[in-house]
């Protein structure tokens, strides 16, 4: 048997991701502190003004910014002291022409006042003169009321994922409890005889089952729930039982047997689980070609290589932008963190196919070189001492020592 058609990387992921496009993902609301890297599933809507009040940005005196115009070190602006500005109260005094009021970072401008000189521009001629030695702009060193939101303004978008200061705004808006997108549960599933669990012993000719060590990390930190339902033989049954239960979540993750072999049964138990069926059997990729890409009763299956270095490529490229897509995020961001190296050997790519090539980084001077890590898709450890990978597109018949790269730094 063979590969029925191989299909470019871009083309599959594609057809894969459009297929799996639909209906909005459900949303649950959970509180602040849990809603660290989830992302929004509406908008959320500033309750009041932020700041509530006019604050001050700096130490130093409130005033009226046309007292202090013209003033310099030669020809300060003289102003009358009137109050100090206590933190956490209101003002107690209005601030009348030619008077000056202490002031705090952070400190709530007393009425009339519209600009703040700091500390660093006066001059302290009595206990209630000051000199002014440099003019303010009015609105100068003023957070307004409302500045950083208005009331009915959006905070955050729908789709918007949170990160640390996300978690600011809200809470400083009073806001408790966000709705956000329900993670998408994952089922994993291993396939092969040779196969034991971690905790056993391998006997002659059996491995130890990892695949669903580095795949439940990955969907865990790509924000869904990943759940390990164990390993099945190579026999149909065995494939087709777990394969049934992982249809009640979400997404399914199936590893090994995905090529076309004789024990390679993983494609045959996929199509016989439900319409529409396989999209994708094999791809254009190094590692990976073993990729199978389907939708079964409305369930994205993801079939993996069982060799580690393949498996966690093919996660990278179709099931992560799933996990994304699935969690009201573009499937390609519209930008990613990547590290600009320049590779330090030629590296071959035949056309039409994607290669993704292991790299180690380090530093020369200015620059960044990435230094292909060389070694089979079954051995692991060249995982471990990469600290990212290159992809060379299906476009590019291969890059040049010297060549400038985009790297993916493996977190
Ligand atoms: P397969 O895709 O089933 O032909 O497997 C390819 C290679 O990956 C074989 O050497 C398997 O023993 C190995 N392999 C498959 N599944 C796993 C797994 N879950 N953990 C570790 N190695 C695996
Ligand atoms: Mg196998």
């Amino acid at each position: 048997m063979e590969f029925f058609e191989l299909k470019p990387v871009e083309e599959a992921r594609l057809q894969f991701l459009q297929a799996c496009a639909g209906s909005s993902p459900p949303a649950e609301s959970v509180p602040l502190p849990d809603a660290l890297g989830r992302v929004t599933a509406g908008a959320v809507v500033a309750p009041a003004d932020l700041p509530p009040f006019a604050r001050t940005s700096v130490d130093g005196y409130a005033v009226k910014a046309a007292d202090t115009f013209g003033a310099s070190e030669g020809l300060p602006a003289y102003l009358k002291v009137t109050d100090e500005i206590l933190m956490g109260h209101a003002p107690m005094l209005a601030l009348k022409p030619g008077e000056a009021q202490r002031i705090s970072t952070g400190g709530a401008l007393p009425e009339g006042a519209d600009a703040v000189v700091m500390v660093e521009y006066t001059e302290m001629l009595s206990a209630d003169e000051i000199g002014i030695t440099r003019p303010v702009a009015p609105g100068e060193n003023v957070m307004h009321k409302g500045e950083d939101a208005r009331a009915g303004d959006t905070l955050l978008p729908a789709g918007h994922q949170v990160r640390a200061q996300e978690l600011a705004l809200l809470q400083s808006a009073g806001l408790l409890r966000v709705d956000v997108i329900r993670r998408p549960t994952v089922a994993i599933i291993s396939t092969g005889d040779e196969l034991v669990e971690p905790e056993q012993t391998p006997g002659p000719g059996q491995i130890r089952e990892s695949n669903a060590a580095a795949l439940t990390a990955l969907a865990r930190r790509d924000g869904a729930l990943p759940i390990y339902l164990g390993k099945a033989a190579d026999t149909e049954e065995a494939i087709r039982v777990l394969l049934h239960a992982a249809l009640e979540y979400d997404v399914v993750l199936i590893s090994g047997g995905s090529s076309v072999g004789t024990r390679d049964l993983t494609s045959k138990m996929i199509a016989e689980l439900g319409q529409p069926g396989i999209l994708v059997h094999g791809a254009k990729l190094k590692p990976g070609k073993p990729t199978i890409l389907a939708v079964a009763e409305g369930k994205p299956v993801v079939g993996l290589p069982g060799h580690p270095v393949s498996a966690q490529v093919v996660y990278g490229l179709f099931a992560a932008p799933l996990l994304r897509q699935l969690q009201g995020q573009p499937a390609e961001p519209p930008f990613k963190p990547v590290v600009r190296a320049r590779m330090t050997k030629n590296v071959a790519s035949a056309t039409g196919r994607t290669d993704c090539v292991r790299v180690r980084l380090r530093r020369e001077g200015a620059e960044v070189w990435a230094e292909p890590v060389h070694g089979k898709s079954g051995l692991i450890s060249t995982l471990v001492k990469a600290d990212g990978l290159v992809t060379i597109p299906s476009s590019i018949e291969g890059i040049l020592a010297g060549d400038w790269v985009d790297v993916e730094v493996l977190a």
